[in-house]
């Protein structure tokens, strides 16, 4: 096998919720997940009834693809059909973006690091290296991941631009020119299992995704879904944007600074990260640690509060 680079760190998936609930003493129900930056509860368009007529035909491959999918989406995204690329899940769009545009002896650029570690894992699977000096491709998470910053959309070019919060920010580059830009339907419209993102690029790039990806990226059941989310109009994020800014208010008010965040999640810089970090898991509630800061997905306004109160004890 093809050796990987020294600095390559797999992907880490934070603690099962079985396990968390082992390390509090409660049922897995109990437990309250903070941490995975998903919504709260499953969306009402996610029923059997959508899935039937995928599965009358489940036998079959779905010669030609997904077209009303692709449609859809770009009606969504007001965009030509033809500049749409499907993935699985935006991971999946991550890495055949890196393996695109890079190879053995390229450089990727990363801007605002730390951000999402998937981005560096494709430059690294791509079998090119992360640096700064002429890369071949720059890749940017906007909104950011962690820290919910949206800040200007770079000038490099070919820029890969991570959209999977777009929705609670607003702001886009796509269909700017040399621009790729990837968004998910695991996030705003709460199909993270059913792995659906799509790409928006020129439309020569998007052909050139589409010959280097596999033939059915996505499966008949997780396009249904897409699809069905797509009928039931634009996702109203305006709950979870309403008790994120309650959230950041009241972190204010137990004396945390939490960043100005345009994502699902509000990020907190603190000294204590590891400390909060395990004194709340003790109480079945699972917040995301980082070097200096805690990142916490806004959940329910029940959830919210009782995290608030649980952070207010772990803080003093
Ligand atoms: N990009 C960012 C910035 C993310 O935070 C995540 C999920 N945590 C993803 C991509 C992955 O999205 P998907 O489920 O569509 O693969």
């Amino acid at each position: 096998m093809r050796p990987l680079p020294e600095q390559f760190q797999a992907y880490g998936w934070a603690m099962s919720t079985a396990e968390a609930a082992r390390i509090a003493g409660v049922e897995p129900a109990q437990v309250l997940r903070f941490d995975g930056n998903t919504p709260p509860t499953p969306p009402e368009y996610a029923t059997p009834g959508v899935l039937a007529p995928a599965l009358a035909e489940i036998q079959r491959y779905p010669h030609g693809g997904f077209p009303s999918l692709l449609e859809a989406i770009a009606e969504y995204a007001d965009v030509e059909t033809s500049r749409v690329v499907l993935g699985a899940g935006a991971d999946d769009l991550l890495l055949l973006s890196a393996r695109a545009f890079a190879g053995p002896g390229d450089v990727v650029r990363v801007l605002d690091e730390p951000t999402y570690p998937l981005i560096r894992i494709a430059a690294w699977l791509a079998g090119a290296g992360v640096g700064d000096d002429d890369a071949v491709v720059t890749f940017c998470c906007r909104p950011h991941n962690p820290t919910g910053a949206l800040g200007p959309v770079p000038s490099e070019r070919p820029l890969v631009v991570d959209e999977a919060y777009y929705e609670f920010g607003g702001d886009t580059a796509a269909g700017l020119a040399g621009v790729v830009a990837i968004r998910t339907f695991s996030k705003a419209f709460a199909l993270a299992a059913a792995r659906v993102g799509y790409a928006i690029a020129d439309e020569d790039v998007a052909e050139a995704l589409v010959v280097r990806q596999d033939p059915l990226p996505i499966t008949t059941l997780s396009a249904a879904l897409a699809l069905a989310a797509l009928r039931a109009g634009p996702p109203d994020v305006s709950e979870t944007i309403g008790e994120r800014e309650r959230m950041s208010r009241a972190l204010d008010e137990l004396g945390f600074a939490p960043l100005p965040s345009h994502a699902n999640f509000v990020y907190v810089p603190t000294e204590k990260a590891g400390a909060l970090y395990e004194r709340l898991l003790a109480k079945g509630l699972v917040i995301r640690p980082f070097d200096g800061a805690i990142r916490i997905t806004v959940h329910e306004p029940a959830a919210n509060d009782r995290l608030l109160d649980a952070l207010e004890q772990a803080n003093r």
